[in-house]
């Protein structure tokens, strides 16, 4: 059986640190859009230079853009056997894409695990990040867009998945490592 995991969480959750624990304790890749974002901006290709200039601004980059780049990475062999998707869906198009996309697979989402934090600890996280890492969105200003975004946009998918019986909250102001364990069991049971 194929196993799509959808990992929610506003900026700062903790998506990307976790996805990469859960790729490791589970055996399916990670595909974070911001990833596969930035990796195309890195190589300075066509659809890097268009995401950048959404992406400075914390704006999300347009949803057609979006779901053809999943589209063509969920395509990839080593896919097959599912995914742990980090920042996607992030709108409710995004969400109806995704289930006509998994659909085409003959698969559908197993379960939608929502990484829950205080909104202050995510800012203090955020502007840390920032002064750790130099992420260019990572700044006070793309902080404050992206959280508006992510309340406007993204925050309604959590009831999309509630109504569907697919979401459950973990605490994600615990220890990593406590984290992973919660989120690695609720994964297993759905396996
Ligand atoms: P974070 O981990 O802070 O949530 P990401 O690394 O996931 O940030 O994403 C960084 C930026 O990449 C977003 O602010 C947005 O511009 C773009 N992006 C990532 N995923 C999506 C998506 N599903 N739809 C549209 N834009 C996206």
């Amino acid at each position: 059986m194929k196993t799509f995991v959808v990992l929610m969480g506003a900026p700062g959750a903790g998506k990307g640190t976790q996805a990469k624990k859960l790729e490791a304790a589970l055996n399916l890749p990670q595909v974070a859009t911001g990833d596969l974002f930035r990796a195309n901006l890195k190589n300075n290709t066509e659809l890097g230079q268009l995401a950048r200039t959404y992406m400075d601004k914390g704006e999300l980059v347009p949803d057609e853009v979006t779901v053809a780049m999943v589209r063509d990475r969920l395509s990839q062999p080593d896919c097959e056997q599912g995914a742990i998707l980090d920042g996607f869906p992030r709108t409710t198009a995004q969400a109806a894409a995704l289930d006509a996309l998994l659909s085409d697979f003959s698969a559908k989402i197993a379960v939608v695990p929502f990484i829950d934090v205080n909104q202050d600890v995510l800012v203090e996280r955020l502007v840390k990040r920032a002064e750790i890492e130099g992420r260019a969105d990572d700044n006070v200003e793309t902080i404050r867009v992206r959280m508006q975004v992510y309340h406007s946009e993204t925050a309604p998918l959590l009831d999309y998945y509630d109504e569907k019986g697919l979401l459950v909250k973990i605490n994600g102001e615990q220890a990593i490592d406590e984290v992973t364990a919660d989120l690695t069991q609720v994964v297993r049971k759905v396996m």
